[in-house]
Protein backbone atom coordinates (compact mmCIF):
# COMPACT_ATOMS: atom_id res chain seq x y z
CA UNK A 1 0.00 0.00 0.00
CA UNK A 2 0.85 3.23 -0.01
CA UNK A 3 2.46 3.52 2.98
CA UNK A 4 4.49 1.07 2.23
CA UNK A 5 6.61 3.00 0.16
CA UNK A 6 9.39 5.07 0.84
CA UNK A 7 9.05 8.51 0.88
CA UNK A 8 11.62 9.06 -1.99
CA UNK A 9 13.22 7.31 -4.88
CA UNK A 10 15.47 4.21 -3.16
CA UNK A 11 18.76 4.64 -4.66
CA UNK A 12 22.04 2.90 -4.84
CA UNK A 13 22.79 4.59 -1.70
CA UNK A 14 19.82 3.87 0.30
CA UNK A 15 20.47 0.10 -0.07
CA UNK A 16 23.94 0.11 0.79
CA UNK A 17 25.39 -0.39 -2.57
CA UNK A 18 23.56 -3.64 -3.15
CA UNK A 19 24.01 -5.14 0.25
CA UNK A 20 20.09 -4.22 0.81
CA UNK A 21 17.45 -5.67 -2.14
CA UNK A 22 14.47 -3.51 -2.66
CA UNK A 23 12.09 -6.74 -1.97
CA UNK A 24 11.28 -5.32 1.63
CA UNK A 25 8.80 -3.02 2.42
CA UNK A 26 9.53 0.77 3.61
CA UNK A 27 7.15 -0.07 7.08
CA UNK A 28 8.80 -3.04 8.36
CA UNK A 29 11.57 -1.20 9.33
CA UNK A 30 12.27 2.61 8.85
CA UNK A 31 16.46 2.26 9.83
CA UNK A 32 16.59 -0.11 6.42
CA UNK A 33 16.42 3.02 4.44
CA UNK A 34 17.57 6.41 6.32
CA UNK A 35 20.31 5.07 7.75
CA UNK A 36 22.52 5.96 4.95
CA UNK A 37 21.57 8.88 5.51
CA UNK A 38 22.93 9.30 8.67
CA UNK A 39 25.83 6.79 8.23
CA UNK A 40 28.81 8.64 6.37
CA UNK A 41 29.48 6.71 3.25
CA UNK A 42 32.05 3.56 3.53
CA UNK A 43 34.85 3.38 1.44
CA UNK A 44 34.72 0.03 1.55
CA UNK A 45 32.68 -1.68 -1.65
CA UNK A 46 30.80 -4.75 -1.23
CA UNK A 47 32.54 -7.72 -3.18
CA UNK A 48 30.49 -9.11 -6.12
CA UNK A 49 31.46 -12.01 -4.19
CA UNK A 50 29.14 -11.50 -1.04
CA UNK A 51 26.76 -9.51 -2.98
CA UNK A 52 25.94 -13.04 -4.86
CA UNK A 53 26.44 -15.29 -1.31
CA UNK A 54 23.81 -12.43 0.34
CA UNK A 55 21.17 -13.01 -2.63
CA UNK A 56 21.70 -16.89 -2.17
CA UNK A 57 21.11 -16.37 1.72
CA UNK A 58 18.20 -14.54 0.89
CA UNK A 59 16.45 -17.00 -1.65
CA UNK A 60 17.77 -20.16 1.06
CA UNK A 61 16.19 -18.26 3.93
CA UNK A 62 12.94 -18.03 1.91
CA UNK A 63 12.62 -21.26 0.46
CA UNK A 64 14.15 -23.18 4.09
CA UNK A 65 13.00 -21.17 6.78
CA UNK A 66 9.79 -21.47 9.11
CA UNK A 67 6.19 -22.06 7.58
CA UNK A 68 8.12 -23.82 4.37
CA UNK A 69 7.68 -27.84 3.65
CA UNK A 70 11.14 -28.48 3.82
CA UNK A 71 11.78 -26.86 7.37
CA UNK A 72 8.95 -29.40 8.14
CA UNK A 73 10.75 -32.02 6.55
CA UNK A 74 14.27 -30.90 7.98
CA UNK A 75 12.15 -30.47 11.88
CA UNK A 76 10.62 -34.26 11.17
CA UNK A 77 14.24 -35.41 10.12
CA UNK A 78 15.58 -34.10 13.43
CA UNK A 79 12.92 -35.62 15.73
CA UNK A 80 13.58 -38.84 13.88
CA UNK A 81 17.53 -38.60 14.22
CA UNK A 82 18.07 -39.25 10.83
CA UNK A 83 21.50 -37.90 10.51
CA UNK A 84 23.12 -37.11 7.53
CA UNK A 85 21.50 -34.58 4.97
CA UNK A 86 20.19 -37.09 2.17
CA UNK A 87 21.11 -34.88 -1.30
CA UNK A 88 22.35 -31.37 -1.90
CA UNK A 89 18.62 -29.79 -2.22
CA UNK A 90 18.32 -30.74 1.78
CA UNK A 91 17.81 -27.42 3.29
CA UNK A 92 20.92 -27.22 6.56
CA UNK A 93 20.21 -25.23 9.87
CA UNK A 94 22.47 -22.66 11.98
CA UNK A 95 20.57 -21.81 15.50
CA UNK A 96 22.17 -19.06 17.23
CA UNK A 97 21.05 -19.72 20.89
CA UNK A 98 21.28 -16.96 22.89
CA UNK A 99 23.02 -16.30 26.13
CA UNK A 100 20.38 -14.09 28.04
CA UNK A 101 22.95 -13.39 30.62
CA UNK A 102 25.62 -11.77 28.19
CA UNK A 103 25.23 -8.01 27.48
CA UNK A 104 24.18 -6.73 24.49
CA UNK A 105 27.75 -6.35 22.93
CA UNK A 106 28.44 -10.10 23.22
CA UNK A 107 24.97 -11.03 21.81
CA UNK A 108 25.25 -8.71 18.97
CA UNK A 109 28.65 -9.89 18.03
CA UNK A 110 27.49 -13.44 18.14
CA UNK A 111 24.54 -13.11 15.78
CA UNK A 112 27.19 -11.14 13.39
CA UNK A 113 29.45 -14.19 13.50
CA UNK A 114 26.41 -16.12 13.39
CA UNK A 115 25.69 -14.99 10.48
CA UNK A 116 28.63 -14.37 8.38
CA UNK A 117 29.15 -18.21 9.09
CA UNK A 118 25.68 -19.19 8.20
CA UNK A 119 25.84 -17.62 4.83
CA UNK A 120 29.71 -18.72 3.84
CA UNK A 121 28.36 -22.25 4.76
CA UNK A 122 24.94 -21.82 3.38
CA UNK A 123 23.17 -22.70 6.25
CA UNK A 124 19.84 -20.90 6.93
CA UNK A 125 20.05 -19.04 10.06
CA UNK A 126 17.69 -18.88 12.64
CA UNK A 127 18.18 -16.96 15.97
CA UNK A 128 16.25 -17.79 19.57
CA UNK A 129 14.94 -14.92 21.29
CA UNK A 130 12.43 -14.11 23.61
CA UNK A 131 10.91 -11.37 24.19
CA UNK A 132 14.22 -9.56 25.70
CA UNK A 133 16.43 -11.04 22.79
CA UNK A 134 18.54 -9.21 19.58
CA UNK A 135 15.45 -11.01 17.45
CA UNK A 136 13.36 -7.69 19.00
CA UNK A 137 16.10 -5.65 18.37
CA UNK A 138 17.10 -6.07 15.16
CA UNK A 139 14.68 -5.94 11.83
CA UNK A 140 14.25 -9.12 10.44
CA UNK A 141 17.28 -9.56 7.63
CA UNK A 142 15.71 -11.33 4.88
CA UNK A 143 12.94 -10.59 2.98
CA UNK A 144 9.96 -12.51 2.89
CA UNK A 145 11.53 -15.02 5.65
CA UNK A 146 12.06 -15.11 9.29
CA UNK A 147 15.02 -15.50 11.00
CA UNK A 148 13.44 -15.74 14.28
CA UNK A 149 13.28 -19.84 15.66
CA UNK A 150 9.83 -20.15 16.09
CA UNK A 151 8.23 -21.49 19.16
CA UNK A 152 9.12 -25.49 19.53
CA UNK A 153 6.26 -27.55 20.06
CA UNK A 154 6.13 -29.84 23.29
CA UNK A 155 7.63 -32.80 21.78
CA UNK A 156 10.09 -30.99 19.90
CA UNK A 157 13.87 -31.60 20.35
CA UNK A 158 14.86 -27.61 19.64
CA UNK A 159 12.60 -27.26 22.55
CA UNK A 160 15.01 -27.00 25.43
CA UNK A 161 18.10 -25.05 23.64
CA UNK A 162 19.01 -23.91 26.91
CA UNK A 163 19.36 -27.40 28.15
CA UNK A 164 22.02 -28.28 25.24
CA UNK A 165 24.80 -29.49 26.39
CA UNK A 166 26.14 -31.62 24.02
CA UNK A 167 24.78 -34.10 21.91
CA UNK A 168 24.67 -36.94 19.35
CA UNK A 169 24.03 -35.75 15.32
CA UNK A 170 21.18 -35.20 13.26
CA UNK A 171 22.46 -31.87 15.44
CA UNK A 172 25.65 -30.86 16.43
CA UNK A 173 26.00 -28.85 19.55
CA UNK A 174 28.89 -25.93 19.46
CA UNK A 175 29.89 -24.25 22.27
CA UNK A 176 32.25 -21.41 21.53
CA UNK A 177 32.17 -19.17 24.12
CA UNK A 178 33.91 -18.23 27.52
CA UNK A 179 37.17 -20.65 28.26
CA UNK A 180 35.35 -23.58 25.87
CA UNK A 181 37.47 -26.89 25.60
CA UNK A 182 39.48 -28.89 23.24
CA UNK A 183 36.80 -30.21 21.05
CA UNK A 184 34.77 -27.26 20.69
CA UNK A 185 37.82 -25.26 19.23
CA UNK A 186 37.89 -27.92 16.45
CA UNK A 187 35.51 -26.34 14.93
CA UNK A 188 38.23 -24.13 13.57
CA UNK A 189 39.60 -26.75 11.79
CA UNK A 190 38.80 -27.33 7.94
CA UNK A 191 38.73 -31.31 8.42
CA UNK A 192 36.03 -30.90 11.37
CA UNK A 193 33.99 -27.87 9.35
CA UNK A 194 34.04 -30.72 6.54
CA UNK A 195 32.12 -32.90 9.16
CA UNK A 196 29.76 -29.89 9.97
CA UNK A 197 28.65 -29.53 6.64
CA UNK A 198 26.35 -32.65 6.53
CA UNK A 199 25.15 -32.13 9.97
CA UNK A 200 21.48 -30.68 9.15
CA UNK A 201 21.24 -28.70 12.20
CA UNK A 202 24.06 -26.32 13.94
CA UNK A 203 22.79 -25.29 17.35
CA UNK A 204 25.18 -22.85 18.31
CA UNK A 205 26.16 -20.56 21.14
CA UNK A 206 28.55 -18.15 21.13
CA UNK A 207 29.93 -14.81 22.94
CA UNK A 208 31.94 -13.21 20.82
CA UNK A 209 33.21 -12.53 17.41
CA UNK A 210 34.32 -15.61 16.40
CA UNK A 211 34.93 -14.81 12.91
CA UNK A 212 39.05 -14.16 13.28
CA UNK A 213 39.21 -17.74 14.88
CA UNK A 214 37.96 -19.42 11.78
CA UNK A 215 39.79 -17.65 9.49
CA UNK A 216 43.34 -17.96 11.07
CA UNK A 217 46.12 -19.03 8.66
CA UNK A 218 47.27 -22.13 11.25
CA UNK A 219 44.16 -24.13 11.02
CA UNK A 220 44.64 -25.72 7.91
CA UNK A 221 44.54 -25.82 4.11
CA UNK A 222 42.92 -22.88 2.80
CA UNK A 223 40.04 -24.46 0.47
CA UNK A 224 38.57 -26.44 3.56
CA UNK A 225 37.87 -23.63 5.53
CA UNK A 226 34.28 -21.38 5.30
CA UNK A 227 35.95 -18.46 6.41
CA UNK A 228 39.23 -18.48 4.52
CA UNK A 229 40.80 -15.33 4.08
CA UNK A 230 39.67 -15.05 0.48
CA UNK A 231 35.86 -15.43 1.62
CA UNK A 232 35.64 -13.46 4.65
CA UNK A 233 34.60 -9.93 3.81
CA UNK A 234 35.56 -6.97 6.59
CA UNK A 235 32.93 -6.75 8.71
CA UNK A 236 32.19 -3.02 7.57
CA UNK A 237 31.15 -4.38 4.44
CA UNK A 238 28.24 -6.28 5.82
CA UNK A 239 26.76 -5.58 9.09
CA UNK A 240 24.53 -3.27 7.44
CA UNK A 241 22.72 -6.15 6.22
CA UNK A 242 21.27 -7.79 9.42
CA UNK A 243 22.20 -4.65 11.97
CA UNK A 244 19.51 -2.50 11.49
CA UNK A 245 17.59 -1.82 14.34
CA UNK A 246 14.18 -2.01 15.04
CA UNK A 247 11.67 0.92 15.82
CA UNK A 248 12.20 1.59 19.23
CA UNK A 249 15.86 1.84 19.26
CA UNK A 250 16.21 3.46 15.65
CA UNK A 251 13.42 6.50 17.22
CA UNK A 252 16.00 7.30 19.63
CA UNK A 253 19.05 7.15 17.68
CA UNK A 254 17.17 9.95 15.15
CA UNK A 255 15.35 11.94 18.08
CA UNK A 256 18.63 12.42 20.33
CA UNK A 257 20.75 12.84 17.12
CA UNK A 258 18.18 15.70 16.11
CA UNK A 259 17.71 17.20 18.85
CA UNK A 260 21.41 17.33 20.36
CA UNK A 261 23.88 16.35 18.50
CA UNK A 262 23.26 17.86 14.58
CA UNK A 263 24.80 20.86 15.24
CA UNK A 264 28.19 20.20 15.84
CA UNK A 265 30.49 19.62 12.81
CA UNK A 266 32.72 16.79 14.55
CA UNK A 267 31.72 14.86 16.79
CA UNK A 268 33.79 12.71 19.08
CA UNK A 269 32.28 9.60 20.79
CA UNK A 270 34.00 8.35 23.99
CA UNK A 271 32.71 5.06 25.42
CA UNK A 272 33.38 4.64 29.08
CA UNK A 273 33.48 1.15 30.18
CA UNK A 274 34.75 0.22 33.77
CA UNK A 275 35.36 -3.43 34.78
CA UNK A 276 37.05 -3.08 37.79
CA UNK A 277 34.54 -1.92 40.81
CA UNK A 278 37.57 -0.88 42.53
CA UNK A 279 39.67 1.40 39.96
CA UNK A 280 39.47 5.00 40.98
CA UNK A 281 36.91 7.03 38.57
CA UNK A 282 39.15 9.40 38.85
CA UNK A 283 42.26 7.45 37.41
CA UNK A 284 40.01 6.56 34.75
CA UNK A 285 39.01 10.16 33.63
CA UNK A 286 42.99 10.92 33.83
CA UNK A 287 43.55 8.33 31.53
CA UNK A 288 40.91 9.31 29.65
CA UNK A 289 41.95 13.03 29.27
CA UNK A 290 45.74 12.05 29.13
CA UNK A 291 44.90 9.82 25.78
CA UNK A 292 42.19 13.28 24.42
CA UNK A 293 45.34 15.46 24.73
CA UNK A 294 47.97 13.01 23.85
CA UNK A 295 46.18 12.08 20.27
CA UNK A 296 44.61 15.74 20.26
CA UNK A 297 41.20 14.85 19.73
CA UNK A 298 40.15 18.09 21.35
CA UNK A 299 40.38 21.22 21.13
CA UNK A 300 42.57 22.75 24.17
CA UNK A 301 41.22 26.25 23.51
CA UNK A 302 38.27 28.23 22.17
CA UNK A 303 40.73 29.41 19.25
CA UNK A 304 41.09 27.64 16.02
CA UNK A 305 41.87 24.02 16.24
CA UNK A 306 43.87 22.07 13.63
CA UNK A 307 42.81 25.04 10.84
CA UNK A 308 38.97 24.54 12.03
CA UNK A 309 36.81 26.45 14.12
CA UNK A 310 35.73 24.59 17.24
CA UNK A 311 32.41 23.27 16.50
CA UNK A 312 32.96 20.30 18.27
CA UNK A 313 30.94 18.14 20.06
CA UNK A 314 31.41 15.09 22.48
CA UNK A 315 29.07 12.03 22.81
CA UNK A 316 30.00 10.41 26.32
CA UNK A 317 28.67 7.01 26.87
CA UNK A 318 28.61 5.19 30.30
CA UNK A 319 26.80 3.46 32.88
CA UNK A 320 27.46 6.57 35.21
CA UNK A 321 27.31 10.20 34.89
CA UNK A 322 30.08 11.29 36.85
CA UNK A 323 32.89 11.17 33.95
CA UNK A 324 30.07 13.07 31.31
CA UNK A 325 30.29 15.81 34.62
CA UNK A 326 33.74 15.82 34.94
CA UNK A 327 34.28 16.50 30.99
CA UNK A 328 31.95 19.03 30.50
CA UNK A 329 32.82 21.02 33.18
CA UNK A 330 36.19 20.21 31.63
CA UNK A 331 35.45 21.17 27.51
CA UNK A 332 31.83 22.13 27.86
CA UNK A 333 32.46 25.95 27.52
CA UNK A 334 34.79 25.14 25.01
CA UNK A 335 32.86 23.43 22.23
CA UNK A 336 30.04 24.81 20.45
CA UNK A 337 28.55 21.76 20.02
CA UNK A 338 28.19 20.63 23.56
CA UNK A 339 29.22 17.70 25.80
CA UNK A 340 25.97 14.68 26.04
CA UNK A 341 25.12 11.64 27.97
CA UNK A 342 22.23 10.19 26.40
CA UNK A 343 21.58 7.57 29.45
CA UNK A 344 22.89 6.70 32.75
CA UNK A 345 21.24 3.32 33.67
CA UNK A 346 23.76 3.09 36.73
CA UNK A 347 24.31 -0.79 36.45
CA UNK A 348 24.45 -3.21 33.76
CA UNK A 349 20.42 -5.07 33.39
CA UNK A 350 19.62 -8.38 31.82
CA UNK A 351 16.56 -9.44 30.67
CA UNK A 352 15.38 -5.70 30.44
CA UNK A 353 14.15 -4.24 27.10
CA UNK A 354 13.87 -0.84 28.05
CA UNK A 355 17.96 -1.34 29.00
CA UNK A 356 18.40 -2.73 25.81
CA UNK A 357 16.88 -0.49 23.85
CA UNK A 358 18.78 2.73 25.21
CA UNK A 359 22.41 0.46 25.07
CA UNK A 360 21.62 -0.57 21.26
CA UNK A 361 20.72 3.34 20.37
CA UNK A 362 24.19 4.42 22.18
CA UNK A 363 25.76 2.07 20.09
CA UNK A 364 24.39 3.61 16.87
CA UNK A 365 24.86 7.02 18.07
CA UNK A 366 28.83 6.67 18.74
CA UNK A 367 29.22 4.54 15.61
CA UNK A 368 27.32 6.31 12.83
CA UNK A 369 27.11 9.71 13.68
CA UNK A 370 30.53 10.25 15.45
CA UNK A 371 33.60 11.18 13.57
CA UNK A 372 36.16 10.11 16.10
CA UNK A 373 35.71 7.35 18.90
CA UNK A 374 37.50 6.12 22.42
CA UNK A 375 36.21 3.53 23.68
CA UNK A 376 37.58 1.01 26.39
CA UNK A 377 39.40 -1.67 26.03
CA UNK A 378 38.10 -5.73 26.40
CA UNK A 379 34.46 -4.02 25.80
CA UNK A 380 31.87 -5.65 23.29
CA UNK A 381 30.47 -2.35 23.49
CA UNK A 382 33.06 -0.55 22.24
CA UNK A 383 33.10 -3.26 19.50
CA UNK A 384 29.81 -3.13 18.37
CA UNK A 385 29.90 0.53 18.32
CA UNK A 386 33.15 0.42 16.17
CA UNK A 387 32.04 -1.97 13.51
CA UNK A 388 29.23 -0.72 13.20
CA UNK A 389 30.45 2.65 12.66
CA UNK A 390 33.51 1.95 10.24
CA UNK A 391 35.47 3.50 13.13
CA UNK A 392 39.63 3.03 14.05
CA UNK A 393 39.07 3.91 17.63
CA UNK A 394 41.52 4.99 20.06
CA UNK A 395 41.45 1.92 22.52
CA UNK A 396 41.86 3.35 26.16
CA UNK A 397 43.69 -0.02 27.95
CA UNK A 398 42.23 -1.35 30.67
CA UNK A 399 42.87 -4.03 33.09
CA UNK A 400 41.68 -7.16 32.61
CA UNK A 401 38.53 -7.48 33.85
CA UNK A 402 39.35 -11.25 35.38
CA UNK A 403 41.97 -9.91 37.26
CA UNK A 404 41.75 -8.64 41.23
CA UNK A 405 42.28 -4.53 41.08
CA UNK A 406 44.64 -4.01 43.66
CA UNK A 407 44.68 -1.12 46.02
CA UNK A 408 47.18 1.97 44.58
CA UNK A 409 47.30 -0.01 40.87
CA UNK A 410 49.01 2.29 38.60
CA UNK A 411 46.73 3.24 35.49
CA UNK A 412 47.62 1.46 32.52
CA UNK A 413 50.53 2.61 30.34
CA UNK A 414 50.04 4.61 27.41
CA UNK A 415 46.39 5.81 28.00
CA UNK A 416 44.84 4.64 24.78
CA UNK A 417 46.41 3.10 21.21
CA UNK A 418 45.08 2.93 18.19
CA UNK A 419 43.20 0.06 17.41
CA UNK A 420 44.61 -1.80 14.12
CA UNK A 421 41.29 -2.15 12.52
CA UNK A 422 38.00 -1.57 12.59
CA UNK A 423 37.17 -5.11 13.11
CA UNK A 424 36.08 -6.22 16.60
CA UNK A 425 38.73 -8.36 18.71
CA UNK A 426 38.11 -12.16 19.49
CA UNK A 427 38.91 -13.19 22.92
CA UNK A 428 38.93 -16.63 22.56
CA UNK A 429 41.22 -17.64 19.79
CA UNK A 430 41.98 -21.86 19.85
CA UNK A 431 45.79 -22.28 19.48
CA UNK A 432 45.21 -25.89 18.58
CA UNK A 433 46.96 -26.35 15.07
CA UNK A 434 45.20 -28.69 12.77
CA UNK A 435 47.79 -29.44 11.04
CA UNK A 436 50.74 -30.33 13.67
CA UNK A 437 47.84 -31.63 15.63
CA UNK A 438 48.59 -30.04 18.95
CA UNK A 439 48.85 -26.77 20.66
CA UNK A 440 51.12 -24.05 19.33
CA UNK A 441 51.98 -20.66 20.37
CA UNK A 442 49.97 -17.83 18.64
CA UNK A 443 52.25 -15.19 18.65
CA UNK A 444 52.79 -15.08 14.84
CA UNK A 445 50.59 -12.50 12.88
CA UNK A 446 49.69 -12.93 9.03
CA UNK A 447 49.17 -10.19 7.06
CA UNK A 448 45.33 -10.47 7.98
CA UNK A 449 45.43 -11.59 11.54
CA UNK A 450 47.08 -9.64 14.55
CA UNK A 451 46.82 -9.26 17.80
CA UNK A 452 44.59 -6.58 19.63
CA UNK A 453 46.14 -3.59 21.11
CA UNK A 454 43.54 -4.33 24.38
CA UNK A 455 43.41 -7.85 24.85
CA UNK A 456 47.14 -10.01 24.76
CA UNK A 457 45.79 -13.10 23.82
CA UNK A 458 42.76 -11.97 21.27
CA UNK A 459 42.96 -11.75 17.67
CA UNK A 460 41.57 -9.38 15.11
CA UNK A 461 41.25 -9.16 10.97
CA UNK A 462 43.06 -6.63 9.70
P1 LIG B 1 30.91 -5.41 27.65
O1 LIG B 1 30.52 -6.06 28.94
O2 LIG B 1 31.54 -4.08 27.83
O3 LIG B 1 31.74 -6.33 26.80
O4 LIG B 1 29.58 -5.07 26.82
P2 LIG B 1 28.18 -5.75 26.77
O5 LIG B 1 27.33 -4.89 25.89
O6 LIG B 1 28.26 -7.20 26.42
O7 LIG B 1 27.60 -5.70 28.26
C1 LIG B 1 27.49 -4.50 28.96
C2 LIG B 1 26.04 -4.08 29.16
O8 LIG B 1 25.99 -3.08 30.18
C3 LIG B 1 25.43 -3.44 27.93
O9 LIG B 1 24.85 -4.34 27.06
C4 LIG B 1 24.44 -2.47 28.55
O10 LIG B 1 23.31 -3.19 28.95
C5 LIG B 1 25.18 -2.00 29.78
N1 LIG B 1 26.06 -0.86 29.43
C6 LIG B 1 27.41 -0.80 29.54
N2 LIG B 1 27.87 0.41 29.15
C7 LIG B 1 26.79 1.13 28.78
C8 LIG B 1 26.61 2.46 28.27
O11 LIG B 1 27.55 3.22 28.05
N3 LIG B 1 25.32 2.86 27.98
C9 LIG B 1 24.26 2.03 28.21
N4 LIG B 1 23.03 2.46 27.90
N5 LIG B 1 24.40 0.77 28.68
C10 LIG B 1 25.64 0.33 28.97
Amino acid sequence: GFEDKPPFNLTADHLLDGLLTAEFGYRSCRSRYEFAGYHKKSSHQPSPYLLAKLRKQEALQKGCGPGTAAYKKALRRLKSNAADVEDDEDCRYLVNISFRFRGLGNRVLAVASAFLYAVLTERVLLVNGGKDDVADLFCEPFPGATWLLPRAGRRSPLRKLDDYHGGPPPYVYLHLAGEYGFHDKLFYCGEHQRLLRGVPWLLMRADGYFVPGCSSRRRSSESSRPCSRRKTPRSTTWVGTFSTPATPSWRAVTSYYSANLAGAGRLVGIQIRVFQEKQPPQQILDQLLSCVRDEKLLPETTTKYNGTSSSYGVLVTSLSSWYYERLKGEYGGRLTGGVHQPSHEGRQRLRNEAHDVKALSEMYLLSIMCDVLVTSGFSTFGYVAQGLGGLQPWVMSRPSPWEEWTEGQAAPQPPCRRALSVEPCFHSPSSYDCTVRRDVELDKVTSYIWRCVDVSWGIKLV
